[in-house]
C-alpha cells in the first residue's frame, strides 16, 4: 500500500501539473494511476486521437451494478495576461481559502474523489466507487466522450453519476446544451464599383446575422415552458463571439469566418436546431450561387454538449439530496459532461465544492470550508456504498 495522501495534499499535487486544455495531461494522469493502482484500484486509460491526452476511469469495489461514479476533469484554463498574487501552478493557502488554478474548477473535487478510493478500497464497500477524469473539458467537453462510452460499454452500471463541477455543494439537476458550429462563407471579390457582380462574404454573413438576431427577439419573447422557465435566461440562445472577414474596404469581401453558438433549453433539440442552421445556410448559400457559382458556405460543426434534463424521481438527485441535505431547485446555463452521461443512460446531477464564481479567473481559489464540505460528502458516499 501507498502512502495515504490527504485530500489537501492530493490538491496540491495536481495543482502543481500546468494541465491546460491547449497541452499534455498525461503528466498528471499518470501520478493518479500510480496512486491509485497502488491501492489496488482498477484503471483504464482512454487516449486522445493524437495521443497527447488521456481520459483515465478508475473502478473500486465488487463488480456489481449499482455504484456511483464521480466525474471531474482535469484540464484547466490557462493563466496568461492574468495578474496572479502567487504561482498559479502551487497550492497557496491565505485566509481560509486554497489558492491555484483549477482548486474550484475542478481539481478540488478531483483531488476529493481520488482521496475517496482508498477510503472506499478499506471499507470494503459492497457497491463499487468509479471515477471518470477527462482531458479537454474547457474546449467543448469533447475529451470525455470516448470515456462515457467505454464506460457504459466495460463497466458495471453504476446508479448515479455526480459530476463534481463547483455549486458551492447544491444539487444542479439541470443545464442547457450547446453547439458550437465553425461557418465560412466563401464570396466572389471583385471592385466594389462593380459590386453587383461580385458576392461580399461579409453581406452574407449578415443575412445570417440578421436571422439570428431575429431569431434571438423571438425566442426572448416568447412564454417559457416550464422547464425552461427554471433558467435564466429561461430561452434559447444564439451568439456569434468572433466574426473576422474582408481584406480592404474597396473589395467585396471574398471571405468570412465566425463561430456560431447555440445554448438550448433542455426541451428542446440541440440537433433541430443544428437542422434549422443549415436550413438558413443553405437559403443564403442559393443567392450566392446565383450570382457566383463559385460562392459557397462550408460549415464544420465544433462540439454539442447535451442538455442535462431533470430527472423525474432521478436516483443521482436522491443520493446527492440525501448527503449534502441541499432540497434546493438549482439548474444552470453553462454546459458539463453531466448532458453526456446522462444521454448515455446515467442518472445525473451536478453537484460539486467552490464556487463557479470563481472558475477561471485570476487568483483562483475554493474556500476551505467548501472543500471540508466536499470531504464530508465523499466520507458519507463510501459509508453509503459500504452499506
Ligand atoms: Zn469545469
Amino acid at each position: 500500500m501507498p502512502t495515504e495522501l490527504s485530500p489537501r495534499e492530493i490538491l496540491a499535487k495536481l495543482v502543481s501539473f500546468p494541465s491546460v486544455s491547449s497541452t499534455t495531461n498525461l503528466p498528471l494522469i499518470d501520478w493518479v494511476q500510480e496512486y491509485l493502482e497502488g491501492w489496488g484500484a482498477e484503471c483504464v486509460r482512454i487516449l486522445s486521437p493524437d495521443g497527447t491526452k488521456a481520459n483515465l476511469y478508475v473502478h473500486c469495489g465488487p463488480k456489481v451494478e449499482g455504484g456511483v461514479v464521480l466525474s471531474g476533469h482535469t484540464d484547466v484554463v490557462p493563466v496568461d495576461g492574468q495578474p496572479w498574487t502567487d504561482d498559479p501552478w502551487e497550492l497557496t493557502e491565505r485566509d481560509g481559502r486554497f489558492y491555484g488554478r483549477g482548486t474550484a474548477d475542478m481539481k478540488g473535487f478531483d483531488a476529493l474523489a481520488i482521496a475517496a478510493v482508498p477510503l472506499a478500497i478499506k471499507a470494503g464497500v459492497k457497491r463499487p466507487l468509479q471515477l471518470a477524469l477527462s482531458y479537454d473539458e474547457e474546449v467543448g467537453c469533447t475529451g470525455c466522450v470516448s470515456m462515457v462510452e467505454a464506460m457504459a460499454r466495460d463497466l458495471p452500471r453504476a446508479a448515479a453519476v455526480i459530476v463534481g463541477e463547483p455549486s458551492s455543494m447544491r444539487v444542479v439537476t439541470g443545464h442547457k446544451g450547446s453547439r458550437s458550429i465553425d461557418t465560412k462563407i466563401i464570396g466572389v471579390p471583385v471592385h466594389s464599383s462593380r459590386q453587383h457582380l461580385g458576392v461580399s462574404a461579409v453581406h452574407e454573413a449578415g443575412r445570417i446575422l440578421n436571422w439570428l438576431n431575429e431569431t434571438n427577439d423571438a425566442l426572448m419573447s416568447a412564454k417559457p415552458t416550464e422547464t425552461a422557465a427554471l433558467f435564466d435566461p429561461p430561452f434559447t440562445t444564439v451568439s456569434v463571439g468572433v466574426i473576422h472577414g474582408g481584406e480592404a474596404n474597396n473589395i467585396t469581401a471574398g471571405e468570412c469566418t465566425f463561430k456560431l453558438g447555440y445554448r438550448v433549453v433542455p426541451d428542446e433539440n440541440v440537433d433541430d436546431w443544428g437542422a434549422r442552421y443549415r436550413e438558413v445556410v443553405d437559403q443564403v448559400e442559393r443567392r450566392m450561387k446565383a450570382v457566383g457559382p463559385a460562392a459557397r458556405i462550408e460549415l464544420s460543426h465544433s462540439f454539442t454538449v447535451p442538455p442535462l434534463v431533470p430527472e423525474a424521481d432521478g436516483a443521482a438527485e436522491e443520493l446527492a439530496r440525501g448527503l449534502t441535505g441541499d432540497n434546493s431547485v438549482n439548474v444552470v446555463s453553462y454546459g458539463t459532461e453531466a448532458g453526456h452521461f446522462q444521454a448515455n443512460g446515467y442518472s445525473t446531477v451536478v453537484c460539486g465544492p467552490g464556487d463557479i464564481a470563481q472558475a477561471h479567473t485570476p487568483d483562483e481559489f475554493i474556500e476551505i470550508s467548501q472543500f471540508e464540505a466536499g470531504w464530508d460528502f465523499m466520507q458519507r458516499l463510501v459509508t453509503r456504498l459500504s452499506q
